[in-house]
């Protein structure tokens, strides 16, 4: 199942674009049957289960949180993750800065634009991103590389509508790149697609695209 699934997926996904998979709430057994499928990167939107996932599955795999962090959960992940994709606060920032310091570590994180239509999606509005952008730049947060941008689509059947919040997504990340507000060279990832929408996201021009249902089947809450 697992195996026919993501050789659906990867026929459809060009090789530049990562694929994260997200196992949230699916058991070890799941992780290892895409591990031997090749699969290295997992996304996980909950700390605890991130890390009791981390300690026990192979070493060699690149743990993605894609959840609403909260701030003081954050020296439980700083010591062994490889992307935060949802900063959604300055006060995230420094704090997953402060906690990177202290173990001499540099956490890559993704900056969260909110582009959708709907009050319960969490990330920045666009002038907090480009004050924090500006903030990153100028005080060079030391244990932090901002590596871009995450956004999620709003939950609905439109697609012309999905698309426009990503060509908006690529437009802001093209802008705060070209027109250097977060001047930096690893600043290159765009990561937005989820099991309904990935499609749609690789078109314009999504680098990163963050798969679940489709991999592992529905969750069980
Ligand atoms: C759960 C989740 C996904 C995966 O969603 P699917 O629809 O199962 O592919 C992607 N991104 C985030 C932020 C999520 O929380």
């Amino acid at each position: 199942m697992i195996k026919d699934n993501l050789a659906k997926i990867r026929e459809r996904i060009p090789r530049n674009v990562e694929l994260v998979c997200v196992s949230k709430f699916h058991p070890n057994q799941s992780i290892m049957e895409a591990y031997d499928c090749g699969e290295r990167v997992f996304g996980e939107s909950k700390v605890q289960e991130l890390v009791g996932k981390y300690e026990t599955l192979p070493k060699d795999i690149s743990w993605h949180f894609i959840g609403h962090l909260q701030r003081n959960k954050v020296k439980n992940i700083v010591p062994f993750v490889e992307l935060i994709h949802g900063v959604d606060s300055a006060r995230l920032l420094r704090e997953i800065d402060k906690e990177a310091a202290k173990i001499n570590r540099v956490v890559n994180c993704l900056l969260q634009l909110h582009i959708a239509d709907e009050v319960s999606k969490f990330g920045f509005d666009i002038e907090e991103l480009y004050a924090v952008s500006h903030e990153y730049t100028n005080l060079k947060y030391k244990n932090i590389c901002i590596r871009g941008l995450m956004g999620m689509a709003t939950f609905t059947q439109d697609s012309d509508q999905i698309r426009t919040e990503f060509q908006y997504l690529k437009k802001i990340f093209d802008d705060l790149k070209n027109n250097h507000y977060i001047e930096d060279s690893n600043f290159t990832e765009i990561s937005m697609g989820m099991s309904d929408d990935y499609p749609i996201a690789i078109d314009e021009g999504s680098t990163m695209v963050r798969i679940g249902t489709t991999i592992f089947g529905h969750r069980e809450y």
